[in-house]
C-alpha cells in the first residue's frame, strides 16, 4: 500500500497509463455544451465478492446506460476502507472514477446507478455494509444538488483518496463546486492508503 500522492504522481512516468491519461485529460466540468450533454463524474468501488471483476464490469455497465456515453475509466486502485471501526475491519476496496457524457438529469442518473448497484447484487443491509458495488455521483457539470436523496458534488468526495487520486488520474483541472480544486485536497488524503493497479 502506498500513499495517495505516491500512487498519483507515480514513480515512472513513462508508465503507460500516466501517458494515456495525459493524452486525454478532459476539461473541468462546465455547463451543458451545444449538444445537451452533461458532464458527470461517477465513484465505483467494491470489497466483495472479486471486486476487480465487479469494477470492470460496473465500467461495462456505465458504458451501457442509456443517454450516457463513457468518455473515460480511470485505472482501477486499491485503497484501505475508511471510517469507523466496522468499516475499518472490512477488506480493502477496489476503486475507480468514470467521466460521463449523459442527457440524464442528476436524479435519473442516480436511479441508473442504482439500478447497476442491484444489478450487482448490493443489498442495503445497514449503512456502511460491505458492498458488491458503490455507485456515487461525484460531479454533474459545475452543479450543485441538495436534496433528501442526492446531494452533488457528492459531500464526503473531497476528503477521499480514493476518490480524489482515480479523479485527478483523468480530470488533473476538476473543480469541486465551493470547494475549489481537486487537486488542493491532494495533499489532505495523502496518508489514506491507497495503491493503482497495473493495467
Ligand atoms: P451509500 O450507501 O454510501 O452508497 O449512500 C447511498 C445513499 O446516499 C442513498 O440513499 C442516496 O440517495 C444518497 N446519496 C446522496 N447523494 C448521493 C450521491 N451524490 N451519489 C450517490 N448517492 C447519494
Amino acid at each position: 500500500m502506498i500513499r495517495a500522492d505516491a500512487a498519483l504522481m507515480g514513480a515512472d512516468p513513462a508508465q503507460p497509463a500516466e501517458r494515456s491519461a495525459k493524452a486525454k485529460q478532459l476539461p473541468p466540468a462546465s455547463r451543458t455544451d451545444s449538444t445537451g450533454e452533461h458532464l458527470a463524474y461517477v465513484a465505483l468501488g467494491a470489497n466483495l465478492a472479486d471486486p476487480l471483476a465487479q469494477v470492470r464490469a460496473a465500467g461495462r455497465a456505465l458504458a451501457d446506460v442509456p443517454e450516457c456515453r463513457l468518455l473515460r475509466l480511470s485505472s482501477l486502485y486499491r485503497s484501505a476502507p475508511v471510517g469507523n471501526r466496522s468499516i475499518r475491519g472490512q477488506a480493502d476496496f477496489i476503486n475507480a472514477v468514470a467521466a460521463l457524457h449523459t442527457r440524464l438529469t442528476p436524479s435519473q442518473l442516480l436511479d441508473a446507478l442504482f439500478a447497476i448497484e442491484r444489478l450487482f447484487g448490493r443489498r442495503r443491509e445497514y449503512h456502511h455494509a460491505p458492498r458488491t458495488l458503490d455507485l456515487d455521483l461525484l460531479l454533474y457539470d459545475d452543479q450543485t444538488v441538495d436534496s433528501q436523496r442526492l446531494r452533488v458534488p457528492h459531500p464526503r468526495m473531497h476528503l477521499r483518496a480514493f476518490v480524489i487520486a482515480p479523479l485527478l488520474e483523468i480530470a488533473p483541472q476538476a473543480l469541486i463546486p465551493g470547494r475549489g480544486s481537486a487537486a488542493a485536497w491532494l495533499p489532505a488524503v495523502s496518508m489514506q492508503g491507497i495503491a493503482r493497479l497495473a493495467d
